[in-house]
């Protein structure tokens, strides 16, 4: 299932898989003229190659590995044959073998499907790729993953902020994430001149540093409220319950890759 919202010259496509009629675990991805950031997943490839029919697409920049991020960019590229497909070094070697370098735990093969193995060369921190009318600098923004990366185009103040920046408030965490890496990266951000954030899922704040600015502050009360607790001496699972409030389905469903005591003890480990 794709969903295409535009705004301006920059086209946002939500993509899912189609289960019984319905897109199930979204995930979002743009195009701006000739260039794709991210490709979503490859459950639903062959309907955003269709979406995409018409478009040229010159290169792809992938703001990080995961299954829902890259997931197009192998049927892409097989149909399209010359695109220059960009990425942190991280994500190039996974790009490379997706299987091998990024096992996927079975709820994400069934959301989102194995990637196909891409091509793909590696830029990093500063590097910037000309576009046509446009240019997408490169800011490494670990966090959410350690191949994270936000493209900017400074002219028109714009940001992809890829998962670093998924809306307001986090009351879960993949067990490889890391609040504190996130908060760092998004203070970085917050301090940009941007005129609009284009995140990689949730919906396009109306404010953009007002938004990335909320965030840092809501990551801030978030380790103030944990390090009081843990240094009370409450158990992470007490902290969870308390902090991020009762038991969520996508714990069950993801058997805890996903969860609020991942959050809770990615605090507790940079508490130091
Ligand atoms: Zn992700």
């Amino acid at each position: 299932m794709v969903r295409v919202t535009e705004f301006g010259e920059v086209v946002r496509y939500d993509i899912a898989r189609d289960i019984a009629g319905r897109g199930r675990y979204w995930t979002t991805c743009y195009r701006v003229g000739s260039t794709l950031i991210d490709s979503g997943c490859s459950h639903a490839a062959v309907e955003f190659l269709r979406v995409l029919d018409g478009h040229p697409v010159d290169r792809i920049l992938h703001t990080h590995c995961h299954e829902d991020h890259i997931g197009g960019s192998g049927a892409l590229v097989r149909q399209r044959g010359s695109v220059d497909v960009v990425a942190h070094p991280e994500c190039v070697a996974v790009l490379g073998d997706p299987r091998k370098r990024q096992p996927l735990h079975p709820y994400r093969r069934v959301m989102w499907g194995w990637p196909e193995r891409v091509p793909s060369r590696a830029l990093g921190d500063g590097d910037v790729v000309d576009a046509g009318p446009y240019r997408f600098q490169l800011l490494h923004t670990p966090g959410h993953s350690s191949d994270h990366l936000c493209f900017l185009e400074p002219e028109r103040g714009w940001l992809f902020s890829g998962d670093l920046y998924v809306g307001g408030r986090d009351r879960a965490l993949r067990s490889d994430g890391d609040v504190w890496a996130s908060a760092a990266s998004l203070r970085r951000l917050a301090g940009l001149q941007l005129r609009q954030l284009f995140p990689g899922a949730a919906r396009v704040p109306d404010d953009a540093r007002q938004a990335l600015a909320g965030k840092v502050e809501y990551y801030d009360e978030l380790a103030d409220q944990i390090g009081r607790m843990h240094r009370s001496g409450y158990s992470i699972g007490a902290i969870a319950s308390k902090v991020c409030g009762g038991p969520m389905l996508i714990e069950a469903v993801t058997l805890g890759h996903f969860s609020r005591r991942n959050l809770v003890r990615s605090v507790v480990r940079g508490l130091g």
